[in-house]
């Protein structure tokens, strides 16, 4: 008999290659589906198969079912950055909403029963209080919000009339690599701010802005939950023991419900590298939600899941680790094209 499999679309991304890692460490089998345009082949762990093309893409989709026994789908694919969203709306409720659709339908067809989605905590828009819980209204700022809000809603009302079962996770600020820095952030031009705040550390950036310093919050910046992605892959392996258990469908919030201020974590990635780098206090960023903490009570009640990163500092040196390390790849790299 063949092994039951786990399809990770998006696989060779950012959250999806940590998943991924933290799956086959696991023993599971797992396949991927990845079009690469914003991750990396090389990230995937040795012996994982990966199809390279669309996540909505049916015919690519039986393919795999056809060569695997596919038993659930964990579905990271789509695009994520809120401001592109602004410009590009079809493309978004294309690659958010219209793949998701897709990909159900296939998995419906196929009687593929357990379903894990990606969505996040910006279908809450500003939200009334915080910790923000998963019952509170959703009102997205976004075409992004507004596509995984989309994509939920269906994902519900496909649950009910074919008796899928699925957790979405609406995840937080996720910062941080893979604490032995196999993997990392790898995006060029990533807006995220632990992201900026290690390139410049890393002496790669001249300094960091910071948008808005005069919040109503304690020190003026703007307040954010920041969970280790490594944390966070491991909350979608709690997922899938849920929904193998026979859990319900359920939405879950994804952060550790604490908040630092963008000052704090600019801080600590001082501290922990051990450089100083300019920063610039700059306008508030439009858009931008004054605070975003999650209440986590739901998580921690649901799934047999421990956080063991949950420390800024400890989130702030592995990004740091992981950049340096990226840094002198892709200098080494340039020397040797150079030279060649
Ligand atoms: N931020 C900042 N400088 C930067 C990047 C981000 O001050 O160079 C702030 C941003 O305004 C927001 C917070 O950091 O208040 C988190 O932003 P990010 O883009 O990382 O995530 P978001 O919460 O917007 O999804």
């Amino acid at each position: 008999m063949r092994s039951m499999t786990v399809l990770v679309t998006g696989g060779a991304g950012y959250i999806g290659s940590h998943t991924v890692l933290a799956l086959a460490e696991a023993g599971e089998d797992v396949v991927v589906i990845d079009d690469l345009s914003t991750g990396f082949s090389a990230y995937l762990p040795e012996g994982v198969p990966l199809f390279i093309g669309d996540a909505g893409d049916e015919n690519l989709l039986e393919g795999v079912i056809a060569q695997h026994n596919i038993e659930s789908i964990i579905h990271f694919a789509g695009s994520v950055v809120v401001p592109d969203s602004m410009r590009d709306p079809l493309g978004y409720y294309r690659n958010n909403f219209m793949t998701a659709r897709n990909l159900l339908n296939v998995a419906v067809k196929r009687g593929i029963g357990r379903f894990i989605f990606s969505s996040t905590a910006a279908v809450y828009g500003d939200p009334d209080q915080v910790p923000v819980p998963e019952h509170a209204p959703t009102r997205p700022l976004s075409p992004y919000g507004s596509s995984k809000l989309m994509t939920e809603i269906m994902l519900h009302d496909v649950a009910a009339a074919y008796g899928m079962q699925y957790v979405t996770l609406r995840y937080f600020n996720v910062a941080g690599a893979d604490p032995q820095a196999r993997i990392g952030l790898a995006t060029v031009g990533a807006t995220h701010l632990l992201k900026i705040a290690v390139e410049a550390a890393t002496g790669q950036r001249a300094k960091i802005d910071v948008f808005g310093t005069d919040y109503p919050t304690p020190d003026g910046s703007c307040i954010r939950d920041f969970i280790h992605v490594t944390d966070l892959s491991q909350a979608h392996r709690s997922a899938l023991a849920y929904l193998r258990n026979g859990g319900a469908s359920t939405t879950l919030n994804c952060g550790y419900g604490r908040g630092y201020s963008v000052l704090e974590t600019i801080d600590a990635v001082r501290r922990v590298s051990g450089r100083s780098f300019a920063v610039q206090y700059a306008p508030r960023r439009p858009g931008d939600i004054m605070t975003m903490v999650a209440d986590t009570s739901r998580i921690r009640g649901l799934l047999d899941w421990k956080p063991q990163y949950d420390d800024l500092e400890t989130i702030a040196a592995h990004a740091l680790a992981w950049e340096d390390k990226l840094y002198r790849e892709r200098h080494g790299e340039l020397r040797h094209a150079v030279s060649a």
